[in-house]
């Protein structure tokens, strides 16, 4: 078992109309929860962290746990920067092991988005790491990122933007945000800009950010509990179930696995006021991730037996 890049994963989820699920962790319950139901569906994955969960874990702790897990659950996995704010960061996850990184420039001007992945790309490509970059912007808040606005991305800006960095795939925005609250009122996704892209570049991954469904279950359990999450709101299941049989072979999912986890431990807690041995609670919480990247192989990626 080793840490893999993303290009033969992409190749297959594309050839084979699944997506590949990107799952964020910063701690051994998340990283065991979600390796251990890929194992179970023989599932490809990408383990991915983003600038603070590095920062809280400490980056090489992250890299030798993620492999050391990979080993000892047998799976295969993609170690993945999330967000990465600046070459300086994509850079020295480079160098400390991860097998993939995403340069996030979407908030800059367009040229210097090109400029600042191209240089990621040329630095990444010499070390077989690939490079997920990000056209359009999504609304809501990503790490110390927030935006209150989409900026839906223009499928010809994307086919120059690909052509002129080489990037390995792409993060677009169609509708879908970051966080708990993604729709005021319905849920509506671009598919015709989908469409468009992929008619444009063809056989290209593309990436969608932002794709927790936000389980209504697992912010009642949190609630009841004495949690309180008001008007969480997420992408229907059928919508990232469509895009993942079009050109998206990566879907990003955090929010549903923060939920489930917090759930978990807070029912945990209330009904065994007398324990406090943190394997049980924590036991709980990563038993409650591993259900949730279950059911998301199944209902969401169709990417069971693609390892
Ligand atoms: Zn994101």
């Amino acid at each position: 078992m080793a840490l893999v890049n993303t290009k033969e994963m992409f190749k297959k989820a594309y050839e084979g109309g699944y997506s590949i699920g990107a799952f964020n962790i910063s701690d051994l319950e998340q990283l065991q929860g979600v390796l251990e139901a890929c194992k179970e569906r023989n599932s490809a994955v990408i383990i991915q962290a983003s600038k603070s969960a590095i920062s809280y874990a400490g980056i090489d702790t992250l890299v030798e746990m993620v492999k050391a897990a990979s080993e000892e659950i047998g799976v295969d996995c993609a170690l993945h920067l999330d967000h990465g704010p600046n070459f300086e960061m994509a850079k020295k996850c480079i160098d400390a092991g991860f097998t993939s990184v995403m340069i996030d420039g979407s908030h800059l001007d367009y040229e210097e988005n090109v400029a600042i992945t191209k240089q990621v790309v040329e630095y990444a490509h010499t070390k077989n790491v690939t490079v997920e970059a990000e056209l359009g912007v999504l609304a809501g808040t990503e790490d110390d990122v927030t935006s209150d606005v989409h900026k839906y991305t223009e499928p010809d800006q994307a086919v120059d933007f690909v052509n002129r960095t080489g990037v390995d795939s792409l993060a677009i925005a169609i509708g879908t945000s970051h966080g708990a609250f993604k729709f005021k009122g319905e849920a509506k996704l671009r598919f015709d800009i989908l469409e468009e892209i992929q008619t444009k570049l063809p056989n290209y991954p593309i990436v969608l950010h932002g794709a927790s469904a936000v389980d209504q279950d697992a912010v009642a359990t949190c609630n009841q509990f004495g949690g309180d999450i008001a008007g969480a709101k997420g992408v229907p299941v059928e919508m990232l179930r469509k895009a993942s049989e079009m050109a998206v072979c990566k879907i990003n999912m955090d929010t549903d696995l923060r939920l489930a986890m917090t759930a978990a431990i807070r029912k945990f807690m209330a009904e065994n006021p007398k324990e406090f041995d943190p394997r049980k609670y924590l036991g709980a919480g990563r038993d409650a991730i591993k259900n949730v990247v279950l059911g998301k192989i199944d209902t969401v990626l169709g990417s069971k037996d693609s390892l």
